[in-house]
């Protein structure tokens, strides 16, 4: 059992009116590891946010909780908690759509009845003046809060302490939370106190008209990013379209560079979530993470070595960018010792030893932990830099590699433009494949030569690869030729590649890196869906750590 507190959860809630009966707020953070609670007693399509609200409830016990009707969702989740009956104050607060002169008075309403609900069950009365005091204090909070001068917006959903502490982590200048949880400011400025009569219509109108509305008030969707914004990260929850015409808006507008980022409110991605937000960091130039590389441009030998959730590639480069080394290796168990051994082999080819490198760049999903270097960058960059000096001509690069597929748009630099990331499962990824050459016992090898020789179109309807397993489970067990069954899987990994492409609006020249890139009838079929060739440098597993070893030059 928790102390006498009330929860909530929403920007909206009347805090200085709860304060004006001396009450202690909390905001729920949650960010549970799992849904046991809330899958067992809510809609599996309920939103992250909406079950991590239920499962904090009934992990912490908590005693009172009041609501928003912001949402579908939130309404959900009170009639889910009123069924369980754990809480002993639950209210759903209503909230109206604008600050007009009628929502207003139908807010202050609702704030009354709220104060003599709260009143009944506190069994305190309301001072006004109080409430007024904690009104000034709030604004003066909120002024002393805000930031000036470059910074980064986060806004959309609530992200909670997961997403906000991540963000703040991977960027060099402050992270705003706007989100509909977070940056709370009200407005206007109280002047003079009111009495208890007086306060319920200012105090409704000064909640509903804050100065950086949630996105679901009329004004919010419209709201552009502060001054000052170099950036803007949207967060959206998985589940959740409630914003979608709002971050439409966002993108029309352009003037800012926007990044949308999805979680489902748990820990569980924290790694790609991770790779996103440095990746925007990077085309912004304002990562958190050291940058410059011991060679500083003057280096003679440098290294770069992508560790990625399959393979670990090292590349060992000298200063007129002649490729001198090279290893692709399994990552295996270790990852700090898979990136070891590919270094070392690397540098053997190379007829160097470590002490002869001035520079190594670490990337891919290990970077920051296979302990090489203390300078690393995303493969996003690393794999655009790459692709932009193996063909010069990219414009936008597929990276299919064996944990995600990334869809990059690079300028005539090799700068990122913009990026794509799909790493929900392991649809349309290396792993999707791999499954599927076991369940037709083929080695990768075969699997790619075998799928070229089809004769009949096969649909592999399913992306799921524990459906489409059984897909091909079936169309084995009916005599389809392995190679119509691989080039229908050859044909469903393009096909939800090239849908990733056209979304970021990808352009010609298409340029293919990662493992995948080995797999001719994978190629062949995306050329196909996008309309145009897609080009394979012979390099092209190797591209992230070209990438990365120019960027050790001081590229
Ligand atoms: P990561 O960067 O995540 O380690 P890679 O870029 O190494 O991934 O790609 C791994 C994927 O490449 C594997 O899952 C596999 O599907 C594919 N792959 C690797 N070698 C071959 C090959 N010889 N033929 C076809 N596909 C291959």
């Amino acid at each position: 059992m928790t102390e006498n507190k009330l929860y909530y959860v929403c920007k909206y809630t009347p805090l200085e009116l709860l304060a004006g009966f001396g009450t202690a707020c909390e905001r729920l953070d949650p960010a549970p590891a799992s849904f046991d609670c809330a899958d067992e007693c809510a809609h599996p399509n309920l939103c992250g946010y909406g079950k991590a609200v239920i499962e904090e409830v009934e992990a912490r016990q908590l005693r009172a909780l009041l609501l928003t009707d912001c949402c579908d969702v939130m309404r959900r989740v009170y009639d889910v908690l009123k069924a369980r009956g754990t809480l002993d104050f639950l209210c759903l607060l209503p909230l109206p759509h604008s600050a007009g002169a009628a929502e207003c008075a139908l807010f202050a309403d609702a704030l009354e009845r709220l104060a003599e609900q709260w009143a009944v069950f506190s069994g305190r009365s309301f001072d006004a003046q109080a409430a007024v005091r904690a009104w000034e204090a709030g604004r003066r909070e909120a002024a002393e809060a805000a930031v000036g001068g470059p910074h980064i917006c986060l806004t959309g959903a609530h992200g909670g302490a997961l997403v906000r502490d991540l963000a703040a982590s991977r960027f060099c200048i402050p992270v705003s939370d706007e989100t509909c949880t977070g940056r709370r400011e009200l407005t206007p400025r109280v002047t003079a106190v009111p009495d208890a009569q007086a306060f319920f219509p200012a105090y409704a109108s000064a909640l509903l008209g804050q100065a950086r509305p949630c996105m679901r008030m009329l004004s919010g969707g419209n709201s552009a990013p502060e001054e000052g914004a170099v950036g803007v990260i949207f967060h959206t929850v998985k589940f959740c379209d409630y914003y979608s015409f709002a971050y439409h808006d966002l993108r029309q507008r352009e003037e800012v560079p926007l990044l949308k980022i999805e979680t489902d409110c748990t820990p569980q991605s924290t790694g790609q979530l991770r790779t996103r937000l440095d990746a925007f960091a990077e085309t912004l130039g304002a990562g958190a993470a050291k940058r410059a590389p011991a060679g500083g441009g003057s280096a003679r030998y440098a290294a770069g070595v992508d560790s990625g959730s399959t393979s670990t590639d090292a590349v060992v480069m000298d200063a007129q960018r002649r490729i001198l080394g090279s290893a692709i290796l399994p990552t295996g168990a270790g990852a700090a010792a898979g990136a070891e051994r590919a270094l070392a082999q690397a540098l053997a080819q190379a007829g160097l030893a470590r002490s002869d490198l001035d520079a190594v760049i670490t990337t891919g999903y290990g970077r920051e932990t296979i302990g090489l270097s203390d300078s690393s960058v995303t493969e996003i960059t690393c794999h655009a830099r790459g692709a932009h000096f193996l063909r010069p001509t990219a414009r936008t690069v597929i990276d299919i590699g064996g944990q995600d597929s990334k869809v990059i748009r690079i300028d005539e630099n090799g700068a990122v433009r913009n990026f794509i990331m799909n790493d929900k499962c392991a649809a349309g990824t290396g792993r999707f494949l791999d499954m599927m050459a076991r369940t037709l016992e083929l080695s990768l090898e075969e699997m790619s030569a075998l799928g070229l020789q089809w004769q009949h179109e096969v649909n592999i309807s399913s992306m799921c690869t524990v459906f489409a397993e059984s897909e091909v489970v079936s169309l084995v067990a009916s005599n389809t030729p392995a190679a119509d069954i691989i080039h229908g899987l050859n044909r469903a990994v393009a096909g939800k590649t090239a849908a990733l492409a056209r979304r970021l609006g990808g352009e010609p020249e298409y340029v293919m890196t990662g493992g995948v890139a080995q797999n001719e009838g994978v190629v062949r079929a995306l050329s196909e869906k996008l309309g145009s060739e897609v080009r394979v440098p012979p390099e092209a597993q190797l591209c992230g750590a070209i990438g990365a070893a120019l960027i050790a030059l001081g590229e």
